[in-house]
């Protein structure tokens, strides 16, 4: 992995060089804040202090061995006794090496399939400068199905757990997924600065900001009984996280639920999950073609930009 640091918000990143696009003079894109410009122009502070202390090293050791042709050592001689010498004693200038940092994320960008690490979940290809708001969330799926796959090799109890976890885990993966594909797109939202606090734990809610601020109806985005599903299951993971998992009035009215009863405990299947899962992937590989403004594309830069900020690195 090579860090790199944006020369705009200065947040590191790094990548694995040839795991992406092939080309000469691509750019690169900040993985935070999207800012594109030559890679010349992502060094790390390390790198370029790594860099700096080769230069020095190269021109005070030419310095010193051109001194050293200088020494000479006349012995004592003559009535007096007296010997002149000239010792050029020199130590090597210490070269500033560095280790790249180890970040918290992994990700393989599904559209170049670059390698890259971030901090956080979210952020742009640094080669295509896709985000990665889709992949976070087929990422949160798949754990979930994995939960399911866990319970289904284990005591009721812990499996009706493991089977709850998955469900919290879909919504809110899909709710950091949502609010992310919003904070991204708000510049051409209606009302930028509401856009950037959209919360996606209410599909209903979330439904009706999203039409106000992007002009696009998410019920329209997936079948009916799907999307009536999905707000179903939503609904339970809100009796699961603050209700323990007890039917109450609020959510028979919010879900038109026939098979609870108040006072009960809310039923969960693992084909309920998959299913939600499945509509989840579909309705968020919609929202992001619709919603994600499209990356600029990783065209070679000019040279004369690309001496021209080498020139203005070296001062
Ligand atoms: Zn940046
Ligand atoms: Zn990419």
């Amino acid at each position: 992995m090579m860090g790199r640091e944006c020369p705009k918000c200065e947040l590191v990143f790094n990548i694995k060089p040839g795991t992406g696009l092939k080309g000469e003079d691509l750019p690169c894109h900040c993985a935070y804040c999207g800012h594109i410009a030559p890679h010349n122009q992502f060094f790390t502070k390390a790198q370029i202090e790594y860099a700096k202390s080769v230069a020095v090293r190269q021109v005070t050791d030419k310095l010193h061995r051109q001194l050293k042709r200088l020494e000479f050592s006349h012995p004592p001689r003559g009535p007096l006794g007296i010997g002149i010498s000239l010792k050029v004693t020199t130590r090597p200038y210490p070269i500033r090496y560095y280790g790249e940092r180890e970040l918290e994320t992994e990700v393989v960008c599904d559209q170049c399939t670059l390698l890259y690490s971030i901090y956080g979940a979210f952020a742009f290809c640094p080669d295509c400068g896709s985000h990665n708001s889709f992949t976070i969330l087929t990422k949160n799926l798949e754990l979930a199905d994995k939960m399911l796959a866990l319970a289904a090799g284990v005591s009721r109890d812990l499996a009706d757990q493991l089977i709850g976890d998955a469900l919290e885990n879909v919504v809110s993966g899909f709710d950091g997924f949502g609010r992310e594909l919003c904070r991204v797109a708000a510049p051409k939202a209606t009302n930028p600065a509401e856009a950037e606090d959209v919360r996606f734990q209410n599909l209903t809610g979330a439904r009706t900001r999203v039409q106000k601020l992007f002009s696009i109806d998410m019920t329209t985005l997936v079948a009916a009984n799907e999307w009536e599903f999905a707000c179903r299951c939503f609904q339970k993971r809100h009796l699961l996280a603050h209700k323990m998992g007890v039917v109450d009035e609020d959510y028979l009215q919010a879900t038109n639920d026939r098979a609870a009863v108040v006072g009960r405990k809310i039923q969960i299947s693992p084909e309920d999950v998959k299913r939600l899962c499945a509509a989840m992937r579909q309705l968020g590989e919609k929202l992001v073609r619709l919603v994600m403004p499209q990356p600029k594309a990783s065209t070679p830069l000019n040279t004369h930009v690309t001496s021209k900020e080498n020139h203005a690195t070296d001062n």
